[in-house]
């Protein structure tokens, strides 16, 4: 059996679209080429915007477009603890800290970095003082990941990965992955649990995914994800970024517009046979 395993993970937000489908059926396409494994992933560790019946119709419309995937089929909020606990984990070796500031604060802060860079945000833990006043007045509070900490435990300069798709640039091949660009990014919140990029890195990993096959909107997220591997001692897989599916106005689609659901195309009577052969499937 081949050791080569995708993944679509969606998060149940919305209504899937086109963009989801061309992505989908990549990542399908992929395993299916090389006799190797397909899975599926429900990203719905954010409670606040993840709805039940936007996951059914993950199952419906993916299963009308003909995909099949394993079962059972892992659903991040099932998994909780164990982000929670890598989390804990990286606290403990002083990886990551507390920021109380708000967003627009970090904003602020940003703004006022010198040279008028957008800057990524670069910050630190308050002194133990203040840290316990603002605990004690149940401030709410974001776990970042100190990159300050992180230069201590891995070398920036070391971090790489394998692009066998392309980024946005056309980047391809073995490329460097610097995380520092990225700043010191949201890896928890008090009240809302884990950020996406630790519960990605480590479901990749638990999961075995050897190839993740994702659009180009995600490329970014390479460096920090690659950091976070490095730091929890985890498989780097390999990268294939995808074009983004440009709408009928050349903007991709999106979730947010009034992009055309799977679920609309279906009603109006495309067949999945037809919505497979216009994204070259
Ligand atoms: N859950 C992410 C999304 O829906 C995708 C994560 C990934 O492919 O790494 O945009």
């Amino acid at each position: 059996m081949s050791p080569f395993v995708s993944r679509f993970a969606p998060s149940p937000t919305g209504l899937l679209h086109r963009g989801h489908a061309f992505s989908a059926l990549t990542a399908y396409a992929a395993a299916l080429e090389v006799g190797g494994r397909f899975l599926l992933r429900i990203e719905d560790i954010d409670a606040q915007r993840c709805r039940p019946q936007f996951e059914a119709a993950i199952y419906s419309d993916l299963a009308w477009l003909g995909l099949n995937w394993e079962q059972p089929v892992r659903r991040q909020s099932d998994h909780l603890e164990k982000y929670t606990a890598v989390l804990e984990s990286l606290r403990a070796r002083g990886l990551i800290y507390r920021c109380f500031r708000t967003r627009a604060e970090v904003a602020d802060a940003i703004g006022a970095a010198p040279h008028g860079m957008p800057a990524a945000y670069i910050g630190a833990p308050l002194a133990a003082k203040e840290e316990a006043k603002a605990l004690d007045e149940g401030r709410s509070f974001a776990w970042r990941l100190s990159l300050a900490a992180a230069r201590r435990e891995v070398r920036f300069e070391n971090l790489d990965f394998v692009e066998e798709g392309a980024g946005p640039e056309g980047q391809c091949g073995l490329l460097k992955a610097d995380p520092t660009a990225a700043g010191d990014v949201v890896l928890g919140r008090k009240d809302l649990g884990v950020a996406y990029h630790l519960a990605v890195v480590v479901d990749d990993a638990f999961q075995g995914v050897s190839h993740v096959i994702r659009g180009q909107d995600l490329f970014e997220a390479v460096p920090v994800q690659r950091l976070l591997q490095a730091l929890l001692g985890l498989p780097a897989p390999t990268y294939r970024h995808h074009r983004l599916l440009l709408g009928p106005d050349g903007k991709k689609y999106s979730k947010r517009d009034q992009a055309q659901t799977l679920e609309d195309i279906r009603n109006q009577g495309l067949t999945a046979a037809d919505l497979r052969a216009e994204l070259g499937f």
